[in-house]
């Protein structure tokens, strides 16, 4: 069974197709022929997914899931959220867009932050579902660490003292948000396969 994970990332097209075994084909956007940007419209992480998952279910009439993660600062109302690749600008800056969150942060006892990752998945019948996979933790003062990307180098995950940035990318991804989402999808996809359903 072929199933469209609406992503260029070939890391994690190929990680997901390591997860699922060889019942399922996960193919990416380029195999499909969609060059263009898909817009990012929503305001949500629950819509951006979904807006991606229906593009190309538009389109293609096959399943097809779409993944969108981010930053939620408790104390800035969940900024940035949905913006977090693109916080301090267009130009998605990763250095830019900690010095923006640090300075916001900097009178701020407050540092709790979460980064959450949900995955709209399109079955075959059109009927759209949900996983969401989150991690809690404390955005520090400095950065921390050299490894990771996006705002790692400040979070401390709960239970942890040290950045994800100072983590090895196997630790990190034992615990991370995209990494429980993901869980939640592949099982759903074997339970499915199981009764032969999708
Ligand atoms: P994406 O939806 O996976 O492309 O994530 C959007 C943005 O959220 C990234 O560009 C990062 O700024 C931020 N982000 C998401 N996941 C992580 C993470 O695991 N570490 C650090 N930043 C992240």
């Amino acid at each position: 069974m072929k199933i469209c994970f609406a992503s260029n990332n070939i890391n994690k097209i190929n990680e997901i197709n390591e997860m699922l075994g060889t019942s399922y084909d996960i193919i990416g956007l380029r195999d499909l022929h969609i060059k263009e940007d898909i817009p990012e419209t929503g305001q949500t992480l629950e819509e951006n997914s979904g807006i991606k998952a229906r593009y190309v279910f538009d389109k293609h009439f096959i399943p097809v899931f779409a993944d969108d993660s981010g930053l939620l600062v408790e104390a800035l109302n969940g900024e940035p959220g949905v913006y977090s690749a693109r916080y301090a600008g267009p130009e998605k800056n990763n250095e830019k867009n900690i010095d923006l969150l640090l300075s916001k942060l900097e009178k701020t006892q407050n540092r709790k932050a979460r980064f959450e990752t949900v995955i709209t998945l399109i079955e075959e019948s059109g009927n759209e579902l949900q996983f969401k996979g989150s991690i809690h933790g404390t955005i520090i003062k400095n950065r921390k660490g050299a490894g990771g990307f996006g705002y790692d180098p400040v979070f401390i995950p709960d239970g942890y003292n040290f950045t994800f940035a100072e983590m090895t990318s196997e630790e990190k991804n034992k615990i991370s948000h995209r990494f429980k989402a993901v869980q939640k999808l592949v099982a759903h996809l074997h339970k499915l396969n199981e009764n032969h359903q999708l």
